[in-house]
């Protein structure tokens, strides 16, 4: 059995709810993106017959660095680190699935997806005006919020897939396996660093850094440049 197989039982046995607390450790709070996250990512595994043992044999596109994201991580095992995730800057809370050598299956929430907890819910996007976009709730607004948010989470897991998503199958041109690279001693700040990621300058290798090369930087923003002597 992988590592993964306390999990995978999860996934088979539809545990949303449970799959929703494991994720919320990672992701730090409940939320309505994150049980989006979790709710796609197990109707994906399901439907796609997946299982995942972090070697890059399924691959996880995502199309946002929000709260999906980290249920979509969480669910699947596909990660930043294990390079089975691929992130494209586009903003959609959206997400395709892919077994190495089939087509995906891609989910993008629906448009009225949100309405279903708003009609639930009504309160929480007052609340979470307040709280998160104003930064100006008390502190029991706040325990409010939070409180719904994880109902809310609930709720969302528990709602048939259709009713959140459009999923459609696609073709999918994978990445290669990612490549095994070796690493170099930058001669200007003695850092040990990725031989493609090195430039030569005046016949001394370097790192990106002392090179003064721009390199690609994510964050709360998305996928930005940054550094570089320009
Ligand atoms: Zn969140
Ligand atoms: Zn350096």
């Amino acid at each position: 059995m992988s590592v993964r197989g306390p999990l995978e039982k999860k996934i088979r046995q539809g545990y949303e709810n449970e799959l929703l607390e494991d994720a919320a450790i990672l992701h730090g709070h409940y939320c309505p993106g994150l049980a989006l996250g979790v709710k796609t990512s197990v109707t994906a595994m399901a439907r796609l017959d997946m299982e995942h043992e972090g070697m890059e044999d399924i691959i996880v596109i995502v199309e946002t660095n929000n709260c999906f994201s980290d249920g979509v991580q969480y669910v699947t095992g596909c990660t930043f680190g294990n390079n089975s995730l691929v992130f494209r800057d586009l903003g959609k809370t959206a997400a395709t699935f892919v077994k190495r050598g089939e087509k995906g299956l891609r989910f993008v929430t629906r448009i009225d997806a949100r309405e279903k907890w708003v009609e639930r819910f009504p309160e929480y996007a007052e609340l979470f005006t307040k709280v998160v976009r104003e930064r100006s709730g008390t502190e029991e607004d706040r325990r409010r919020m939070m409180e719904m948010a994880e109902d809310i989470s609930k709720f969302v897991v528990g709602l048939e897939p259709e009713k959140l998503f459009e999923m459609e199958t696609v073709d999918v041109k994978l990445p290669e396996y990612a490549p095994i690279h070796d690493s170099h001693i930058c001669e200007g700040c003695g850092e040990s660093v990725m031989s493609t990621r090195t430039v030569e300058i005046d016949g001394k290798l370097l790192c990106l850094l002392c090179g003064g090369i721009e390199y690609f930087e994510l964050d709360g923003h998305g996928m930005h440049l940054r550094g570089g002597n320009k």
